[in-house]
């Protein structure tokens, strides 16, 4: 059968190449590491050696100096082949921060290594338990004592810590109500993780519904030297801002990877399956819930393309980033719902790998944003109508 996506010559070399990568690690490979909760640390060597995770580094630094359109065509390519992004996509997300705010010195001294594949930048520390969503409100706190700072607070949710070397850390360094915009006041930190023997941090795992790695910290005097700040003091909430467009973008692109891969799956085996001496595809029942996914995944692959050549042209992107993220998240999720539906009760049976990606695509619903605070940027940025918070 033919390739299902339009756009699958495009970037073809890209895509040949990591799709090389990832047949190496099929089903049973991810099958066996979550059996085991492992981490898939062979898949994330390959990919990294191969270069691939440092494709958004520039040729300067040892990377390969892609544009964005091109790196969200790496991670549609590793869902589209049945994998997870997830282990290692965060070294794509954070990287426009140290690329955008870092000061030369920092570039110098971590950019090489991380395009050299010995480093790693795989952890964003965010998210705190009792401030959710709302960012401004990260009480996680970071004084200033001579050349360190000292970090003392809570995150949840972190992922990937237990095998980064580097996260960058947001984290309030002037108190809220010393500050006049609730938006300033926060800092980032390029906080390197093998420093200090990780004294003041302790790292506790969450058992979740996928097989990710992610966990709670615990920051009890928690030294960061003073060079490892991100641009100005206080500035932090920009600096993340900034990157939450490129963010949108390439978690588009792995939705939309997911969303072929279901898609394929689905038409494959509706078309082999044999119930009532015929195809179940052949049933309109079954055909055109798998049509109406593929047009969805479609439709948001456009405005993934359309968010990712508006930021590569330096254009401003917010509603397309925004969106593309919406549609493609709303069109994979549909598309798990009809895969796993068409394969009736072997869409549960472990190795057939869609329960798995049933799981892990539902995860875009909510993180790293969930569909509501897109919808309520839309509704406030985009189309005008009163701030809701
Ligand atoms: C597996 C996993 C990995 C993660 N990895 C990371 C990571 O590496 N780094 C990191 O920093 N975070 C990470 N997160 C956290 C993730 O980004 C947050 O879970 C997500 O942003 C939602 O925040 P919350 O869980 O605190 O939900 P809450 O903010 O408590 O919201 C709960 C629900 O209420 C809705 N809601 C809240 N306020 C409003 C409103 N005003 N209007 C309408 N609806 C509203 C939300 O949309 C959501 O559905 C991860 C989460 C998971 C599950």
């Amino acid at each position: 059968m033919s390739d299902i996506n339009p756009r699958a010559q495009q970037h073809a070399d890209i895509r040949r190449a990591v799709r090389d990568v990832c047949r190496t690690f099929d089903g049973a490979y991810w099958q066996k590491i979550e059996k085991s909760s492992g981490y898939p640390e062979a898949f994330v060597q390959a990919l990294t050696e191969a270069g691939w995770l440092a494709a958004l580094i520039p040729e300067e630094y040892g990377g390969a100096g892609s544009s964005l359109t091109e790196a969200s065509v790496i991670l549609e390519e590793i869902n589209r082949s049945g994998a997870n992004s997830g282990a290692c996509h965060a070294q794509m997300y954070i990287m426009g921060t140290v690329l955008r705010h870092g000061s030369p010195d920092q570039k110098r001294k971590y950019l090489p290594p991380i395009a050299a594949g010995q480093l790693r930048l795989q952890s964003f520390a965010v998210t705190e338990p009792s401030t959710g969503t709302d960012t401004t409100r990260t009480k996680t706190f970071a004084e200033k004592r001579g050349d360190r700072y000292i970090v003392n607070g809570q995150k949840v949710w972190i992922s990937r810590v237990q095998h980064s070397d580097l996260m960058l850390l947001l984290a309030r360094t002037t108190p809220s109500e010393q500050v006049t915009k609730r938006t300033d006041g926060l800092s980032v930190f390029l906080v390197d993780l093998r420093e200090g023997g990780g004294k003041g941090l302790i790292v506790r795992p969450i058992e979740n519904m996928v097989n990710h790695e992610t966990n709670e910290l615990f920051f009890d005097d928690f030294e960061v030297p003073a060079g490892n700040l991100i641009g100005e003091e206080g500035k932090g909430f920009r600096y993340i801002l900034d990157g939450w467009n490129a963010e949108r973008i390439l978690i588009a692109a792995e939705c939309i990877g997911d969303g072929y891969w279901f898609i394929d799956k689905a038409r494959k085996y509706a078309t082999e399956r044999i119930v009532f001496d015929r195809p179940i595809g052949q049933n309109q029942g079954v055909q055109f819930p798998i049509a109406q996914a593929y047009a969805n995944v479609r439709a948001a692959d456009l405005m993934r393309y359309e968010g990712a050549r508006l930021f590569d042209a330096g254009e401003p992107c917010g509603a397309e980033a925004n969106l593309a993220k919406l549609l493609a998240a709303d069109a994979s999720w549909q598309a798990a719902n009809v895969c796993l539906q068409t394969h009736g009760g072997f869409g549960f049976a472990t190795e057939y790998d869609i329960e798995r990606k049933f799981r892990e695509t539902r995860l875009y619903q909510v993180a790293p944003i969930t569909t509501n605070l897109i919808l309520s940027f839309v509704g406030e940025h985009v189309l005008g109508m009163p701030r809701s918070f």
